[in-house]
């Protein structure tokens, strides 16, 4: 076995470090994604715990220490990747169990390590406790999740699931050798074959979350560039490149796509009387009651100013008819308290489909909005469908 431990341990020390590094600079423009500098500790901490390990050898008085030291630091790397990852999905981190198994490290290191001198029970127990924490973090990305950030997390889930299955097999084999035999630095293959292989996980985990970090900023940048930042629905843009997909799916199955283009009555008025902050707040309950009433595959965007439109495929324009009709009285009902003062305030709604317009996005814009001006026409505070206008 051409492999020594001891490079073995200092050479990935040294690349955790660097990765540590890395994470803490990754971590100034993560705006407000949690977990990143819990990683960037967790490799530094890997980094000191392989470094002290390093000393084991040396037959100074206490050096076992640098052993139960140096297990205890991997630990607690190993736990706050956990815990990072926990942040990162924005679940509560399991600070609890994190301490807990850090403790039982240090005290069976203490106890198989300094008082009763058992390398082989000292080694099975850390292994199969990092086996655990291993486990944990597999579990914890191993799940069904956006196709967006699916391959950072199985990627990273894998790894770690690899980790699982490294630990369990030392454990295993070290349980198998003869009492005694077993020593950090005894020579015999298992050690760093396995300090190897797990440091070069440990490696492809880190990386794994470097590209869950990437999707994610990704992700969130493709919602910033595709909603509106007032009311969070969809802006005028993304509802057009939506409107062209389900063109193509409605010319497909030749279902029909019906919209409502829904415009506040007296908005402006409202703006006068109150103020831009209330009229804001206004535009907020509306998309709020809308973004409630409608099924997943159903779109809401904010069209311009106070006007909002609803794509809603596989939909006749009796079926949104009923729907806006929904809207508009649940609307009519909202009341916003300003200060003594109470606010209500109705819509008008134009609705068209499909079936006499064709699929065209622009003409059903259009379409819809004659119906819309027609309700405007008729008094405000209606629904109107394009082919009921003469
Ligand atoms: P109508 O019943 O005919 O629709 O009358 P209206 O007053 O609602 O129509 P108009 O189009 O004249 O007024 C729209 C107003 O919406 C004018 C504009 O200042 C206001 N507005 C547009 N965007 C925003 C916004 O983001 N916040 C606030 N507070 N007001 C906005
Ligand atoms: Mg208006
Ligand atoms: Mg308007």
């Amino acid at each position: 076995m051409g492999l020594d431990t001891r490079t073995v341990m200092v050479m990935f020390a040294m690349l955790a470090f660097m990765f540590f590094c890395l994470l803490q600079l990754a971590g100034l423009h993560v705006g407000r994604i949690r977990g990143v500098r819990q990683w960037a500790v967790a490799n530094l901490c890997i980094s000191l715990g392989l470094s002290l390990a390093y000393f084991y050898t040396y037959p100074t008085p206490g050096h076992h220490w640098a052993v139960v030291f140096g297990a205890t630091l991997i630990a607690t790397g190993i736990c706050l990747q956990l815990t990072g990852i926990q942040a990162f999905k924005e679940e509560r981190s399991n600070w609890q169990v994190a301490v807990l198994i850090v403790s039982l490290v240090f005290i069976q290191g203490i106890w198989f390590g300094v008082m009763h001198a058992d390398n082989s029970s000292r080694a099975i127990v850390n292994s199969l406790l990092f086996a655990m924490v291993y486990a944990a973090s597999a579990r914890a990305l191993l799940i069904h999740i956006e196709p967006r950030l699916r391959i950072a997390y199985w990627f990273t889930g894998l790894c770690f699931a690899i980790l699982v299955v490294v630990m369990l097999v030392r454990g295993i084999m070290i349980w198998l050798l003869p009492a005694g035999a077993y020593g950090l630095y005894v020579n015999m293959a298992l050690n760093p074959l396995s300090f190897f292989i797990s440091c070069m996980v440990q490696l492809c985990v880190t990386f794994g979350f470097l590209l869950m970090l990437n999707y994610r900023l990704l992700t969130d940048l493709q919602v910033i560039a595709s909603r509106d930042a007032l009311t969070g629905a969809l802006n005028r843009r993304s509802i057009e490149e939506e409107a062209l997909r389900l063109k193509a799916r409605c010319e497909r199955t030749g279902n029909p796509l019906a919209i409502t283009m829904i415009d506040i009555d007296h908005f402006k008025s409202i703006n006068d009387r109150y103020g831009h902050p209330v009229g804001d707040e206004v535009l907020r309950r509306l998309a709020k009651i809308a973004q409630t009433s409608i099924r997943a595959d159903d779109y809401f965007a904010r069209y311009g100013g106070e006007e909002f439109c609803l794509l809603l495929p596989s939909t006749t324009e009796n079926e949104a008819w009923a729907l806006a009709e929904r809207l508009r009285i649940t609307y009519a009902e909202m009341i916003v308290e300003i200060g003594v003062e109470s606010l209500n305030s109705t819509i008008s709604i134009g609705v068209a489909d499909s079936t006499s317009i064709g699929l065209e996005f622009t003409s059903l814009v259009a379409a819809a909005d004659q119906a819309l001006y027609r309700a405007k026409q008729q008094g405000r505070n209606r629904v109107v469908s394009y082919s009921s206008m003469d």
